[in-house]
C-alpha cells in the first residue's frame, strides 16, 4: 500500500463507496498523529450523512420511530430533538444507507448503541428483534 501524506488523505472526498479503506486511512493516522485526524474522520462522516439524515428525520416527522416512544423535546426551531442512529456501527462498516438508519430520541439511540441489539427483521417499514432480551419494534 502506497503512504498518502496527511493533507492528500484529509482532502479526499469521502462516499460510500470508499468509507471503509478512507476509514482505516485516518484511523492509521490517529494512531500517530492523535486527535486532529479523529476531528476530520467524524466532520467527513456528519458531511457523507447529512442529506440522508436530514430526509429521514422529515419523514418522521422529527419523531422517534421506536414502538411506542413518547419522548418529545421541543427546539426553539419549531421540531423536536430527534437523532439518527446507524443499526451497523460505522466503526463495523455500516453505512450511511437508508436500511441502516433510524429516527431516535436520544434514550433510544443510546440503548441501541450500548445495548445487545438482536435483529430478526429490517425491512422498507420496520425494524423487529430483542434489545437487551426485550423484544422491540422500530417503524420507518
Ligand atoms: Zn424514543
Amino acid at each position: 500500500m502506497v503512504r498518502k501524506d496527511h493533507d492528500s488523505v484529509l482532502q479526499e472526498e469521502v462516499s460510500a463507496a470508499n468509507f471503509a479503506a478512507r476509514l482505516s486511512e485516518i484511523e492509521a493516522l490517529m494512531a500517530t498523529q492523535g486527535r486532529p485526524y479523529q476531528h476530520a474522520l467524524v466532520l467527513a462522516m456528519i458531511r457523507r450523512d447529512r442529506p440522508i439524515v436530514r430526509f429521514l428525520k422529515e419523514r418522521a416527522g422529527y419523531a422517534c420511530q421506536f414502538e411506542g416512544c413518547t419522548a418529545s423535546i421541543p427546539t426553539r426551531g419549531g421540531t423536536t430533538y430527534v437523532e439518527v442512529a446507524h443499526l451497523d456501527p460505522v466503526s463495523k462498516g455500516g453505512g450511511a444507507v437508508a436500511l441502516n438508519l433510524v429516527v431516535l430520541c436520544p434514550n433510544h439511540h443510546k440503548m441501541v448503541d450500548l445495548g445487545t441489539l438482536q435483529i430478526d427483521v429490517s425491512d422498507g417499514s420496520k425494524v423487529e428483534g430483542t434489545l437487551n432480551e426485550q423484544p422491540f419494534r422500530i417503524f420507518r
